[in-house]
C-alpha cells in the first residue's frame, strides 16, 4: 500500500489525485493533505479521507480547520514547517507535488532529499532549481515520476531502462524531443485584439479544465516555455533538441523522436487522471477513470510551427533556457507576479509578457550556486516586476 501526501490538494491536479486513489481504497492511503486558504474544501476532504495530517497557511486558518473537523483525528498544521513535516510524515512514501508556483519549490525539494517518490506536477520547482533538483534525486534516489501531461508522454515513450531519472541521452538513439502545445484560447484570435481580453477569456481553455494560473499561461505559452525548461532538466536534453509543435486537438500529448526513423507519441483523451494514475500506479497501470479515446470518432489531427509574435513567451522561456543560472527563476518570478496582476485586472493581457521581458532584461543572471542565490534571485524579480507594474498602472 502507497503513503500519500498532497500538496495542493484542494487545486485541479489534487482534486484529480483524489478522484483517482478514491477508486483504489486497497492501493492508496491518503496520509497529508495540503491547502493554502480553502478550508472548506481541505475540511472536506478530510472527513473523506481521513488524513493523518493537514495543513493550511497560517495559524488564523489552522484554528478555523480544527473548529470544522471537530473530533476527526487529524492532525492540523500551518505555514512552510507544516508543508515540510507533510513531506517528511515516516509513513508517506508518495508525493504529488501540486502547489502552484514558486511556494512548491520548497517542500518538493525536501521530498527528494528524503528519497521519496515524487509525482511532478509543480514544473516550477523544476524550472527554478533544476540542477540542485536533479542533484538532490540522484544523491537520494528518490523516483521522479512527471506528471505534466506532456513530460508523462514524453516518459512513456522513453525505454523503460532509462525512464527512472538515468535517461543518458543521446545514448539510447534519442534524437529529440517534440512537445505539444494546443495553443490556448487565442489561437486564432487575431493578434490586434489580443490587447482586449480578459482573464476569464484567457482562463478558458479549449481542451483541459485547469487552475487558472496554467490557464493564463497556456494562453501566452509562457506554459510551454516553462514546460521546456522542465524537459530539459528532467530528460537531460539540450534547449535546442526540444521542439514545440502545436497541436490544437490536444489528443497526442507529445513524442519522441529517434536516430532511426522513428517517433513514438503517447495518446489520450485530455484528463489529467491518465498521467496522475500513471504515476501512482508505476510501474503498473491502474484504472483512472478517464473515458476511452474512440479512434473513429477522431477527425483530424492538425500540427503547426508556433507563432512568435502571437507567443512572444516562447522566446524568453528559451533565452531563459540557454542562459541557465538563475534566468529561469527570474522569468518564472516575472511572470508569477505579473499573471496575478492581469488576473486582478491591473494590466493588459499583452502586458504580462512585457513586463517578464523587461524584467529579464534588467535582473542580470547570476550562476545558480545555491538555493539561497536563486531565491535571492526570485525575490529580485519579484521586486522588480512589481516596481514596473506599479509604473504600468499610474
Ligand atoms: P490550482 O490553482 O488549481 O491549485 C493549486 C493548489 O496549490 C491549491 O491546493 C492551492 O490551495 C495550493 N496553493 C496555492 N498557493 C499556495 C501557497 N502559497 N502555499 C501552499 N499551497 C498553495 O493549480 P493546478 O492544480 O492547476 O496546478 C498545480 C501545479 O500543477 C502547477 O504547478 C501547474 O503548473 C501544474 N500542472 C497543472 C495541470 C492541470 O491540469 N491543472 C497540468 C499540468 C501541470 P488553495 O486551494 O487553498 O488556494
Amino acid at each position: 500500500m502507497r503513503s500519500i501526501c498532497i500538496l495542493g490538494s484542494t487545486g485541479s491536479i489534487g482534486e484529480n489525485t483524489l478522484d483517482v486513489v478514491a477508486r483504489h481504497p486497497d492501493l492508496y492511503r491518503v496520509c497529508a493533505l495540503t491547502a493554502n486558504t480553502q478550508i472548506e474544501k481541505l475540511a472536506k476532504q478530510c472527513f473523506k479521507f481521513h488524513p493523518d495530517i493537514a495543513v493550511v497557511k497560517d495559524a488564523e486558518l489552522a484554528k478555523q480547520l480544527k473548529n470544522l473537523l471537530g473530533d476527526l483525528k487529524t492532525e492540523v498544521l500551518y505555514g512552510s514547517s507544516g508543508l515540510i513535516a507533510a513531506v517528511m510524515h515516516e509513513s508517506v512514501n508518495t508525493v504529488m507535488a501540486a502547489i502552484v508556483g514558486a511556494a512548491g519549490l520548497l517542500p518538493t525539494l525536501q521530498a527528494a532529499k528524503a528519497g521519496k517518490r515524487i509525482l511532478l506536477a509543480n514544473k516550477e520547482a523544476l524550472v527554478m532549481a533544476g540542477p540542485i533538483f536533479m542533484d538532490a534525486v540522484e544523491k537520494s534516489g528518490a523516483e521522479l515520476l512527471p506528471i505534466d501531461s506532456e513530460h508523462n508522454a514524453i516518459y512513456q515513450c522513453l525505454p523503460q531502462s532509462q525512464s527512472s531519472n538515468k535517461l543518458n541521452y543521446p545514448a539510447y538513439g534519442v534524437e529529440e524531443l517534440l512537445l505539444t502545445a494546443s495553443g490556448g484560447p487565442f489561437l486564432r484570435r487575431a493578434i490586434e485584439t489580443l490587447d482586449s481580453v480578459t482573464p476569464d477569456e484567457a482562463c478558458a481553455h479549449p481542451n483541459w479544465l485547469m487552475g487558472r494560473k496554467i490557464s493564463v499561461d497556456s494562453a501566452t505559452m509562457m506554459n510551454k516555455g516553462l514546460e521546456l525548461i522542465e524537459a530539459m532538466w528532467l530528460f537531460r536534453v539540450p534547449e535546442n533538441k526540444i521542439q514545440i509543435v502545436i497541436h490544437p486537438q490536444s489528443v497526442i500529448h507529445s513524442l519522441v523522436r529517434y536516430i532511426d526513423g522513428s517517433l513514438l507519441a503517447q495518446l489520450g483523451e485530455p484528463d489529467m487522471r491518465t498521467p496522475i494514475a500513471y504515476g501512482l500506479g508505476w510501474p503498473h497501470r491502474i484504472d483512472s477513470g478517464v473515458k476511452k479515446l474512440d479512434m473513429m470518432t477522431l477527425k483530424d489531427l492538425n500540427f503547426m510551427a508556433a507563432d512568435v509574435n502571437r507567443y512572444p513567451a516562447i522566446l524568453l522561456a528559451r533565452e531563459a533556457a540557454r542562459l541557465k543560472g538563475t534566468s529561469p527563476a527570474i522569468l518564472n518570478a516575472a511572470n508569477e507576479v505579473a499573471l496575478e496582476y492581469f488576473l486582478q485586472k491591473s494590466i493588459k493581457y499583452t502586458q504580462i509578457i512585457q513586463v517578464v521581458d523587461q524584467v529579464l532584461q534588467t535582473v542580470a543572471s547570476q550562476t545558480a550556486t545555491s538555493l539561497e542565490s536563486i531565491l535571492d534571485a526570485d525575490q529580485l524579480a519579484r521586486t522588480k516586476a512589481v516596481n514596473i507594474l506599479q509604473g504600468l498602472r499610474s
